[in-house]
């Protein structure tokens, strides 16, 4: 355990070390070329600014700040579940994080989307790539090396909107649920694919079609309002379909998380076998009586059918 700390507390010094020396580079202010060009008030007529010079460039420091209040979540998502064993400490954490990472940053700090950059940069030696996008790739994968995928605990706010919608969750057959996963993998595969591509068949296709950052923004072309809106009526009753079954990251968190020396137990000491958590969760990660790490989202739903500590326990 000891040895475990101390290798996340390198890792995070490492970060800021890496962070402070980048910092010189982004000394002088990025200006899009595009800010020097006529505006709307000089052109006249009915021009209008196109939409993609927004959102405007955050400044480095700013950005780093995200990492870290990133970094900041997903301890607290450890601390609230392996320690606090709480939904409702999950529930806060999550409305905070869908708060701050999806409608005030806009979905913008995306380790999903990052795939597609991370993949370039590692294939085109003239591609490079910010710190701060390689840091949101890699820091959920470090966390759940060491204790699952906390960082789909509440942080992410795609999740987030998921979890907040799931209110008659209903059990989706195991085979179809497990065919259903499959096609993470072909979107991971062909969202790489495009991604290393020369023009004009390039294309980031993750952040095209992210079905819920036209709500996060309040903007966005009218089909992927729809196919977002569409996601979050089946989720109501289907536990978040855009992670078990479409979402590229999800996929990398699960085979990170494997290895992963902690993560959720039903009870903390061992458990009972009363099979009463058998039905509770909604994602299909918990199989004979025991929760299957990889697919645990980290939403702490189970906690409250114990009879150790969920309600009937509190009854007692
Ligand atoms: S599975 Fe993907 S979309 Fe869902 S919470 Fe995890 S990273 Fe976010
Ligand atoms: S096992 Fe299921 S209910 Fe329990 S925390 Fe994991 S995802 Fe949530």
């Amino acid at each position: 355990m000891k040895s475990r700390a101390s290798t996340l507390l390198a890792a995070a010094a490492g970060l800021i070390l890496l962070f402070a020396v980048n910092a010189a580079g982004q000394a002088m202010q990025y200006e899009r070329p595009v800010q020097a060009a006529p505006q709307e008030e000089g052109i006249g007529g009915s021009y209008k600014t196109p939409a993609v010079q927004k959102p405007q460039p955050r400044s480095y420091w700013l950005e780093v700040l995200d990492v870290v209040l990133m970094a900041v979540a997903m301890g607290i998502s450890v601390w609230v579940v392996l320690r606090r064993r709480s939904r409702k400490w999950v529930l806060a954490l999550t409305v905070a994080c869908l708060g701050y990472f999806g409608f005030y940053r806009e979905g913008c700090i995306c380790p999903i989307g990052s795939i597609q950059n991370v993949s370039v940069a590692l294939t085109d030696p003239g591609y490079a790539i910010p710190i701060v996008v390689t840091a949101v790739f890699f820091l959920p994968l470090l966390v759940a090396l060491f204790f699952g995928r906390a960082f789909c605990g509440g942080v992410c706010p795609l999740g987030a909107l998921q979890e907040l919608v799931l209110l008659k969750p209903l059990r989706v057959p195991r085979r179809l649920d497990r065919a259903l996963g499959l096609l993470r993998y072909a979107y991971l595969g062909g969202a790489v694919w495009l991604a290393l591509q020369p023009f004009p068949v390039h294309d980031f296709i993750i952040c095209r079609f992210d079905p819920f950052v036209g709500f996060f923004r309040m903007a966005g072309f009218a089909h992927m309002l729809y196919i977002g809106a569409a996601f979050l009526v089946l989720g109501i009753f289907v536990g978040r379909p855009y992670c078990r079954f479409l979402c590229p990251y999800g996929v990398l968190l699960e085979w990170v998380t494997r290895l992963a020396g902690r993560g959720v137990s039903i009870t903390p000491d061992k458990e009972l076998d009363c099979g009463l958590c058998q039905e509770s969760c909604p994602y299909g990660a918990i199989e004979k009586m025991r929760v299957v790490r990889p697919k645990c989202l980290y939403c702490a739903r189970c906690f409250e059918s114990c009879p150790r500590e969920g309600p009937l326990a509190r009854k007692r």
